[in-house]
């Protein structure tokens, strides 16, 4: 059985591109330890466990993590680097321009991340009308989702159709809604453009007193709280009010560096939703000059200002920001980004798999964990450009993706918009 590729998945995910009618019907439920076909995979090689873990031998048997080799012979043999599946924290898997998609487009977007080898999602918000993405959570082909609930804003000062709009006052009640709706997080929009400003420019929606009260509700609850933010203020609020993380962050300066790496706080940088910055700036068509301006100073500075997170000792997580604008599967893109401003891809690499996973609660690679593991030909310590082509995708001991199953898409040439 050796190099046969055996896969539920085939059987089950028709090619993507092509019609899914099944899915415009609720989705069936599917018994997960029925559908594992118990096959044992050896994945030998430098096995990455953590910065300061590595193994040479682990095995999947019937989807699990085993250390020890097991008493039935290896159906087939994976060499290479292995790492724990890969994680996006900021991805919105459901979520289209107008909304929540259907579930067919929900799932081709889920199948798009997980064939780069992201395995774990933390999904940064998304409406839970007129579909809602929990029966992704049954399908054993699906990338795991973490979710944020539906983001948090104001009426008129979010795009439309993506948040969950509450009035001024209301929102300690609507996170603890959310923070009960979700997976243990809660995502909020924390700025953006005020156009009743006499000089429309970034702004705060919320006051110190209800984000404050919002946190420690979210708190009480066993949850966490993550804010969407660019501009300073924005920034500096967070920090103030005790959010537990920061999402782009592209307004941080040198002393909100220092304090949210003394807090603790891990930043998001969203580096290809930076490079889209100037392009946003351009929207405003000069009717808002002091918001350009501010935009296009952001979009300018993104580099510097990612290296100086780093520099600071703020953790880096990586998101990508997927949604309607940036195409599911971008993962590699924002790495190769993080990397252009001059993150070692030591750090790139513990911030995609590892690290992320211990920041999320979700088990990485030991003993009886879920065989979630992505293998690559080199060591992306070295450069991250190998994160582009896995060689094999592994969802719950199923080779899912990657070159040696003809599944995987070469990233090509990355180039910024
Ligand atoms: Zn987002």
């Amino acid at each position: 059985m050796i190099d046969q590729v055996t896969n539920l998945t085939d059987q089950e995910t028709p090619p993507l591109g092509q019609p899914t009618p099944l899915l415009d019907q609720p989705a069936p439920l599917l018994d997960r330890s029925a559908c594992l076909t118990g096959q044992v995979i050896h994945l030998s090689g430098r096995v990455i466990v953590d910065a300061t873990t590595e193994l040479t031998d682990i095995w999947s048997v019937g989807g699990r993590l085993v250390f020890e080799r097991p008493a039935r012979p290896a159906d087939r043999r994976i060499d290479g680097v292995v790492l724990p599946g890969l994680v996006d924290v900021h991805c919105h898997i459901g979520l289209g321009e107008k909304g929540a998609v259907t579930p067919a487009e929900a799932r081709a977007q889920s199948l798009a991340d997980r064939d780069s080898g992201v395995l774990l999602v933390r999904d940064a918000g998304c409406p839970r009308q007129p579909y809602d993405t929990r029966w992704l959570d049954d399908q054993i082909w699906a990338p795991r989702l973490v979710r944020c609930g539906q983001h948090l804003a104001i009426t008129k000062r979010y795009l439309r159709h993506l948040p969950r709009n509450v009035e001024p006052g209301q929102l300690p009640q609507a996170a603890q809604v959310e923070a009960l709706a979700g997976d243990g997080w809660v995502k909020l929009v924390g700025d953006w453009i005020d156009r009743s400003m006499p000089r429309p420019d970034l702004a705060l929606l919320w006051s110190d007193d209800e984000l404050s009260q919002a946190v420690q509700r979210v708190h009480a609850l066993g949850a966490r709280l993550t804010t969407h933010v660019f501009s300073a203020a924005g920034a500096a609020q967070a920090l103030r009010c005790g959010v537990d993380c920061i999402e782009h962050g592209t307004g941080m300066d040198a002393a909100m560096m220092a304090q949210a790496s003394r807090l603790g706080v891990p930043v998001v940088p969203t580096m290809i939703q930076r490079g889209n910055f100037a392009q946003i700036a351009a929207s405003g068509q000069g009717k808002y000059p002091v918001w350009e301006a501010h935009l296009r100073r952001l979009y300018d500075e993104r580099y510097a200002q990612v290296r100086a997170l780093y520099d600071s000792g703020i953790q880096l997580l990586v998101g990508t920001d997927e949604s309607a604008a940036i195409a599911h599967g971008s993962f590699y893109r924002e790495v190769d980004l993080m990397a252009r401003a001059g993150i070692p891809a030591e750090v790139i690499t513990a911030a995609a798999s590892y690290a992320a996973r211990r920041y999320l609660g979700v088990p990485g690679i030991e003993p009886d964990a879920s065989a979630d593991l992505v293998v690559y030909p080199a060591d992306p310590r070295q450069s991250v450009a190998v994160l582009g082509c896995p060689k094999a995708v592994v969802l719950r001991g199923e080779v899912v993706a990657g070159t040696i199953t003809g599944r995987s898409r070469p990233p090509g040439k990355v180039t910024e918009r």
